[in-house]
């Protein structure tokens, strides 16, 4: 029997405001614990919560970026359950009116584009932290996180693999990112995914029941905790169980999914709407002022760059995937270097080089890259060579010319002084020189190669090649 796989994700991306969102403290990280708290967010009795509005326009930013309904009317619930961490035995969400409903994004897999509905967002406060001791018998609770403000993000079931959720992971946090509406930090928590997932036999219109998976803190970890679920499930359908609809713990260190609780269902948490808060309520004119300062939108720079500097889908899609590898790409094509060339050595020689590092952190510019690119256009330098230099500037930050000239990498391209060593290589080497000269065609590889080494990789390859023939064959086969 074949299954279809069923995923639906939701996500938790923390917004970037200054301060919480029902009170005026700091939501900076990795402060001592409980020094950003106050009152209303370690929930003492009596207070009463005041809406971050800068909470309110990022929910419609980001609303707006995925084409969904701004719903005019909204208003927060308190959704009820008891958590150390969540001081007030309830979190501040919101339930039946959320503030964006009825979005969408366009995500790429394997060359395919396909629309993944996105059913609300909505917003919320974050809880605090716990943190167990081992050596010690107790617990201790951090509140500086209370009240962070979330937005909550859910999805359609609408994806059929985990290379389309982590596709659409992927473009959600690109475009919270270009919106700058969250920093997107996985590890630290601002960023969180659940996964919730099912299996059903193929053609059948019925969804299967689904487990959620929980505690997912990479894109490679979603991709792994998803894979794993469809064998364990397969494996249970196809042995005549059943899936319990239950909570799951991915593991990243054994590789596999635990048990975590029993799934709740929405009528458990008593659902009621916050009286401490008025409906928020929304005029057009706030709307299209917020939509008027919405930056490119990663969809549309990737079509962008395909039209304007002809780079292919895949090249397009990755560059764009950050804005500021967007924004590094294209100073490095307005600095004068070739965009494809441009595109080419970002994707392989930086990318490796940065090791999933962030652009910001590197120490070449993109003018020193298309710096390095020109030189070797203009024939100052090979590609060999230019790969020695780029690593130098990956660790010095030097521009290129400097690093040519300090040591003395320019390249030779005088005939005389190529064709000195083309003469002594033939004349060291005349077994290999009579088999290529009989038309052992491999064998010039092997000149060439020497005489690299003799020249140290500094000679210009193709008048190198050039060279040797006219040693070899004189002027008749020019
Ligand atoms: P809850 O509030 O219990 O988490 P929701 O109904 O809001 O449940 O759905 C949460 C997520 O689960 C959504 O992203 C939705 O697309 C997804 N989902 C719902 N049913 C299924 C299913 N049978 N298989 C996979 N995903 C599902
Ligand atoms: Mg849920
Ligand atoms: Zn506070």
């Amino acid at each position: 029997m074949e299954f279809e796989t069923v995923i639906g994700l939701e996500i938790h991306a923390q917004l970037k405001t200054a301060s919480k969102i029902f009170c005026g403290c700091s939501t900076e990280f990795g402060a001592p614990p409980n020094t950003h708290t106050c009152p209303v967010c370690q929930g003492m009795p009596g207070v009463l919560p005041v809406l971050n509005r800068k909470v309110v326009e990022f929910a419609i930013r980001m609303g707006l970026a995925t084409e969904a309904t701004i719903n005019r009317s909204n208003q927060f619930a308190r959704k009820n359950y008891f958590y150390p961490d969540l001081p007030k035995g309830y979190q501040t969400s919101q339930y039946d009116k959320p503030i964006i409903e009825h979005g969408q994004v366009e995500i790429e897999v394997d060359g395919a584009t396909r629309i993944i509905g996105i059913t609300r967002m909505h917003m919320e406060e974050d809880a605090g932290k716990l943190v167990h001791d081992e050596r010690e018998p107790v617990s201790y609770v951090d509140l500086n996180r209370t009240g962070t403000p979330l937005l909550e993000i859910v999805s359609e079931p609408d994806m059929r693999s985990p290379q389309e959720a982590t596709a659409y992971l992927k473009k959600i946090h690109a475009i919270l990112r270009y919106l700058d509406i969250c920093d997107g930090n996985m590890q630290e928590g601002s960023f969180r995914c659940d996964a919730n997932i099912s299996l059903r036999p193929v053609g059948q219109k019925e969804f299967g029941t689904r487990t959620e998976l929980k505690n997912m803190n990479s894109f490679r970890n979603v991709q792994a905790a998803l894979e794993y679920e469809i064998r364990r499930q397969r494996d249970l359908l196809l042995d005549g169980g059943k899936v319990v609809q239950q909570t799951l713990l991915w593991n990243p260190d054994t590789g596999r999914t635990e048990p975590m609780r029993g799934k709740e269902d929405a009528h458990d948490y008593r659902y009621f709407p916050c009286p401490d808060l008025v409906p928020v309520e929304l005029d057009d004119e706030w709307i299209e002022a917020i939509r008027a300062t919405l930056p490119e939108l990663p969809d549309a720079r990737k079509k962008r760059f395909i039209a304007e500097y002809g780079l292919p889908l895949y090249d397009a899609g990755i560059l764009t995937g950050e804005r500021e590898l967007a924004d590094y790409f294209e100073l490095a094509v307005n600095s004068g270097a070739d965009p494809k060339k441009v595109s080419n050595w970002i994707m392989t020689e930086l990318m490796r080089e940065l090791k999933g590092e962030a652009i910001g952190t590197c120490r070449i510019s993109a003018q020193q890259l298309a710096q390095l690119l020109l030189l070797i256009e203009k024939g100052t330098i090979s590609g060999k060579i230019a790969k020695t230099v780029f690593q130098i500037m990956f660790e010095t930050g030097k521009d290129p010319e400097i690093i040519v000239r300090e040591k003395n990498l320019v390249q030779v391209s005088d005939v005389g002084e190529i064709m000195t060593v083309v003469q002594q290589l033939l004349e060291q080497h005349p077994d290999q020189a009579r088999e290529l000269r009989e038309g052992k065609e491999k064998l010039m590889g092997f000149f060439v190669g020497q005489l690299m080494k003799q020249m140290k990789g500094k000679a210009n390859p193709a008048m190198a090649n050039e060279l040797f023939r006219k040693a070899i064959f004189g002027d008749e086969q020019q």
